[in-house]
C-alpha cells in the first residue's frame, strides 16, 4: 500500500495542489494575502494547463504523444536524481558571494525592476553558453529535442542543467547587489512563465501576444527559439523580457512563411528516452575521441555545437550566415 501512497503524493506533487487544498479545506482565505498563501494558487497553473492540453491534444487527434511520453520519463527521472542540487547550489551561492557585492538593494519595486532586468541578463547569459559551448549543449540539449511544441517541454530537462543554470543566474544576481528574498520571487515568476512560453497550439494558436511582444518574451518568440530552420537557430535566448536579444542582436520574430520545424539539427530518435537524454553527450564523445591532438580533444568541449577540427564548420552561425546568402541571391535572381 505504500507504493500507492507514494504515487498518491507524487501526483498531488506533480499538481501542486497541496498547499491550495489546505487553504480551500480550512477556509482561511486570509492566507491567499501572503506570499505562500498567493504562490499556492499560482503553482498548480501550469500542471492544470498541462492537462488540458493533453486532453485537447487528445480530442484534436493531434496527440504528440512521443513528447508528452519522453517528458514524463525525464520529469520523474530529475524528480529522483536531481531534486536537491540545485538549491544546494543557489543557497551556497548567495552564502559565498553576498559579502562581493558592491552594494545591496532591498525589497521595493524599483529594486523588483532592476532586479528582473539583472535576472534576465544572468539568463541570457546562461541560455546564451548553453547553445554556444559544447559541453554546456550536452546538458541544455535535451530540451530542444522534441519536435512538437506543448507544456510538457517545461518538463525535458537535462537533470545538471538546473545547477548549471542557477549558479549562473544567482551569482549574476548577487553580485548585484539583488536582495535573496526578492531573488526568490523573481525565480518564481521566472519558473511560472518560463513554462507558460512552451504553451502549444493546441492550446494558444497563435501565440504573438499583441502589442506585449515589443518588450515581452512571447511564446511565439520561445516557438521560433525551439526551431531548427535556419533563419530562427539560435535566437531569442531570453524568458520574460526581450531586452538582451534585442541588445545583443538575437531577436527573431516568427514569420508567417517560415514554419516552425522543432528540434535540433543533429539526426535522433525524438522518443527514445536515452537518446533524448544523453544522446549529445555520446557525439561530444565520439567527437573528442577520434580528434587528433589534445588541443583538438579540449577545443571539442568549449566550442559550438558544429565546429570541426578540420574546418567544415556546420555551427548555428555559420548556417543561418548562408540562409541569409542565399535569400540574397534569391531576391537578386
Ligand atoms: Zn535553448
Ligand atoms: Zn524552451
Amino acid at each position: 500500500m505504500e507504493i500507492l501512497e507514494t504515487i498518491y503524493q507524487e501526483v498531488i506533487g506533480f499538481l501542486g495542489i497541496s498547499q491550495a487544498w489546505e487553504i480551500l479545506k480550512t477556509g482561511n482565505y486570509a492566507a491567499l494575502k501572503t506570499y505562500e498563501g498567493f504562490t499556492a494558487f499560482i503553482f498548480p497553473i501550469i500542471p492544470f494547463l498541462v492537462l488540458l492540453e493533453l486532453t485537447l491534444g487528445l480530442i484534436y487527434k493531434k496527440p504528440h504523444s512521443k513528447v508528452y511520453k519522453v517528458n514524463f520519463l525525464i520529469y520523474i527521472f530529475n524528480r529522483v536524481v536531481g531534486r536537491f542540487i540545485a538549491i544546494a547550489m543557489v543557497t551556497w551561492i548567495i552564502g559565498f558571494f553576498q559579502p562581493l557585492a558592491p552594494f545591496q538593494t532591498s525589497f521595493t519595486w524599483y529594486w523588483f525592476i532592476y532586479g528582473y532586468i539583472v535576472w534576465e541578463f544572468g539568463h541570457f547569459l546562461y541560455h546564451y553558453w548553453g547553445h554556444k559551448v559544447r559541453l554546456f549543449w550536452c546538458l541544455h540539449s535535451t530540451h530542444h529535442a522534441p519536435e512538437e511544441m506543448n507544456l510538457s517541454v517545461t518538463y525535458a530537462h537535462f537533470f545538471l542543467e538546473a545547477p548549471y543554470a542557477d549558479t549562473i543566474r544567482t551569482t549574476v544576481c548577487i553580485l548585484a547587489g539583488v536582495e535573496p528574498t526578492m531573488l526568490f520571487v523573481i525565480m518564481f515568476i521566472d519558473g511560472t512563465y518560463g513554462a507558460f512560453i512552451h504553451v502549444g497550439e493546441n492550446l494558444m494558436k497563435n501565440a504573438r501576444l499583441g502589442f506585449l511582444e515589443k518588450f515581452m518574451l512571447t511564446p511565439s518568440h520561445h516557438r521560433v527559439h525551439h526551431a531548427r530552420n535556419p533563419l530562427y537557430m539560435d535566437t531569442n535566448f531570453c524568458n520574460l523580457l526581450n531586452i538582451w536579444d534585442r541588445v545583443f542582436k538575437t531577436y527573431q520574430e516568427e514569420q508567417e512563411d517560415v514554419k516552425i520545424e522543432y528540434g535540433i539539427t543533429r539526426e535522433m530518435n525524438s522518443g527514445n528516452f536515452m537518446d533524448v537524454y544523453f544522446g549529445e553527450i555520446v557525439s561530444l564523445a565520439k567527437d573528442v575521441w577520434h580528434a587528433p591532438g589534445i588541443k583538438n580533444k579540449l577545443l571539442y568541449l568549449v566550442m559550438p555545437p558544429g565546429w570541426h577540427h578540420e574546418g567544415d564548420h556546420k555551427t548555428a552561425k555559420i548556417v543561418r550566415a548562408n540562409y541569409f546568402n542565399s535569400q540574397k541571391v534569391k531576391i537578386k535572381a
